[in-house]
């Protein structure tokens, strides 16, 4: 079994029309060719992939996530992450469940969805005896605790990670629906939406404070005729999550509650970018030695163990805006996202 790198994307959103307006000067460059972004004038950085402001949403899916999408039907299980301060694009880029808008606005969220049921009619196609299954479950890490988005009767309710005997993660009593169609599945992310916490911070009205964690299982059965007898069965996870804004506590004018907030969403991008970290670290080189790896440091590892890591791919995708307003914050989105590789 081999291991997976960590595949890192930047993705440079455009000005928005009101700091077009506020004359906010651009200092994010994609370099024409590249997969490299340049912060002012002279610091580069390197990804496995750069996507400028002209950069449209199909463009973003088919070069990083279409390949993810198709390992996770061959029975591998796969992460995709958008991390970035507020107002940089995460949420745009994942997209799913505005249902009625036009196709090229739709996000990864809508191509994956769309990807894994073309795929999995593909493979029926070519296999009679295949039996398939997509089974959906949302969550939201809102301060550390874990909320199920699906069970909107009962939102209070706390969810617990436990893992089973194989390594897999098991979030216990979590709802899984069982759908049958890219429609069907998009509106059950669209209800989950509206039950996301948000809250207005200075930056952004809607700022997102909590982790979302969208999984889609693929279970595939196949009950062969042939001789010998190709029966097998295979389950794997695709995992795409919208992380909390990565900003500093001090920028946003944040205090009592929203700062406390902002300490449990740092724990959690702290505890990720620490187990990436050990991931890229333990590829690098030292392959023979088992490093340790700090999973259990926060739920969003915990909760992403069995998919970051091993033979998971995982991609993140790194936001920011190209304002000059948000020169430190992006500094440091595109030092954590380059050394993520
Ligand atoms: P975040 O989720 O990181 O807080 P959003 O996804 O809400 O940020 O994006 C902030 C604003 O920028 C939204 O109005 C969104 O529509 C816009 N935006 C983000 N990325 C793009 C893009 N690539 N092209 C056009 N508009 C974008
Ligand atoms: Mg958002």
């Amino acid at each position: 079994m081999t291991e997976e790198c960590v595949c890192v994307a930047v993705r440079v959103r455009p000005l928005l029309a009101r700091e077009v307006l506020n004359r906010h000067q651009v200092c994010v460059r994609v370099v024409p060719g590249s997969a490299q972004v340049m912060l002012g004038s002279d610091r580069l950085f390197s990804f496995d992939h750069a996507f400028g402001p002209t950069s449209s949403q199909d463009e973003v899916f088919e070069s990083c996530v279409q390949p993810l999408v198709e390992s996770c039907v061959q029975g591998f299980n796969a992460t995709v992450f958008c991390y970035g301060q507020t107002g940089s694009g995460k949420t745009f880029t994942l997209g799913g469940g505005q249902q009625g808008e036009p196709y090229e606005d739709g996000g990864i969220v809508d191509r994956v969805v769309q990807e894994v049921f073309r795929l999995l009619q593909e493979k029926k196609k070519n296999n009679e005896g295949l039996d398939t299954r997509v089974r959906v479950s949302y969550v939201e890490l809102y301060r550390e605790e874990l909320r199920d988005l699906l069970e909107l009767q009962n939102i209070h309710k706390e969810l617990h990670i436990r893992e089973d005997e194989r390594g897999n993660t098991v979030v216990v009593g979590v709802k899984e629906m069982v759908v049958t169609s890219t429609e069907e599945l998009l509106s059950i992310v669209e209800t989950g939406n509206a039950l996301r916490h948000t809250g207005p911070t200075a930056m952004n009205e809607h700022s997102s404070r909590s982790h979302t964690i969208l999984t889609l299982h693929i279970d595939i059965c196949c009950r062969g005729s042939s001789t010998p007898p190709t029966n097998y069965s295979q389950s794997s996870k695709l995992r795409l999550v919208d992380l909390a804004g990565s900003e500093r506590s001090g920028k946003t004018g944040n205090t009592g509650t929203r700062l406390k907030e902002t300490a449990h969403i740092n724990t959690g991008l702290l505890a990720l970018g620490n187990v990436i970290r050990a991931l890229t670290d333990s590829r690098r080189g030292n392959s023979c030695t088992n490093t340790y790896i700090p999973y259990r440091d926060a739920k969003i590892t915990r909760l992403l163990r069995d998919s970051l890591g091993g033979t998971a791919h995982t991609l993140m995708v790194a936001c920011v805006s190209p304002s000059h307003h948000y020169v430190a914050e992006t500094l440091n989105v595109l030092q954590f996202a380059s050394k993520a590789r």
